[in-house]
């Protein structure tokens, strides 16, 4: 769920409900004065490439031992998801990306997080790959769908493929 306050974070009052503009009724410190928004974590989701139209795959032991998916972790306060993008890159795979390619946002329900999605072009190397991580590998990029978790209305990593498949048109 996502985070609604009913205490002020900062000074422990409970919290009161107030008119905030257009954003309607929402809880409200009246010794801070200030709104408590809900709050929720934002990440980036990013489709690594390379000149042979293969993409990065990775299967994280604690999500799934079947399926594999694109890179994705939590950004950092002060981070710009850019930067958050191609820091997971280095972290996850030893891979430094040049460039990342901004293709939009995506909901994802099961831990209320905003998902960012990137594009990384870079050659084809070896990875030095995470802890986090129990394999990764190139796969060529028509062939991934069968890899990865089937689609839902969660699945933000199908549709970053997605846009990576009509841009590259293969
Ligand atoms: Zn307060």
């Amino acid at each position: 769920m996502p985070m609604v306050y009913t205490y002020c974070p900062t000074c422990g009052t409970k919290l009161i409900a107030k008119a905030a503009g257009d954003d309607g009724t929402t809880p409200y410190c009246p010794v801070c004065q200030r709104f408590w928004f809900p709050t929720f974590a934002d990440c980036v989701i990013v489709l690594v490439a390379n000149e042979f139209n293969e993409i990065v795959l990775a299967k994280m032991p604690y999500l799934s031992q079947q399926y594999a998916s694109l890179i994705s972790g939590y950004m950092q306060p002060g981070e710009t998801a850019e930067a958050s993008a191609k820091r997971e890159a280095q972290e996850e795979l030893g891979l430094v990306l040049p460039a990342v390619q901004y293709t939009g946002t995506y909901w994802f329900g099961k831990t209320d997080a905003l998902m960012h999605g990137f594009i990384g072009q870079t050659t084809k190397q070896a990875f030095k790959v995470s802890d986090e991580l129990s394999t990764v590998q190139w796969v060529p990029a028509p062939e991934a769908p069968k890899y990865m978790f089937p689609e839902s209305p969660d699945n933000a990593a199908l549709a970053v493929y997605r846009t990576f498949m009509q841009q590259s048109k293969i």
